[in-house]
């Protein structure tokens, strides 16, 4: 059998991402049936997550976009991506908007 690399769709971001030959081979070695259903980020995020780290003071998480780990005041339940600072505030004014805002005289 030989083993290619497949293209997911993350189910938690619906980004793609590769399940390498590599890993699948690594999958069939350890047993393993279930393919990943999450992109590396997710699943890290969902790791965390799981670990249970307290709501109270914040959780740590990967920034969606750059994996900076940031603290958000909320426990992600996995199913939306959280990003950092930097990256929220690029999603939040992306260039269009920035574009428009001219100045006054
Ligand atoms: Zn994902
Ligand atoms: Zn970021």
């Amino acid at each position: 059998m030989v083993l290619e690399d497949k293209v997911i769709t993350c189910r938690t971001c619906e980004s793609p991402f590769v399940f390498s030959a590599g890993e699948q081979e690594f999958f069939a070695l350890k047993g393993l049936k279930n393919i990943p259903v999450r992109c590396p980020n997710c699943r890290t995020s969902l790791k965390l997550f799981k670990k249970g780290k307290a709501a109270d003071e914040g959780t740590d998480v990967p920034c969606h976009t750059c994996g900076e780990i940031t603290r958000v005041p909320f426990k992600p339940t996995g199913m939306r991506p959280v990003y950092c600072h930097i990256c929220f505030h690029k999603q939040k004014a992306p260039q269009a908007t920035v574009m428009q805002i001219a100045k006054p005289e």
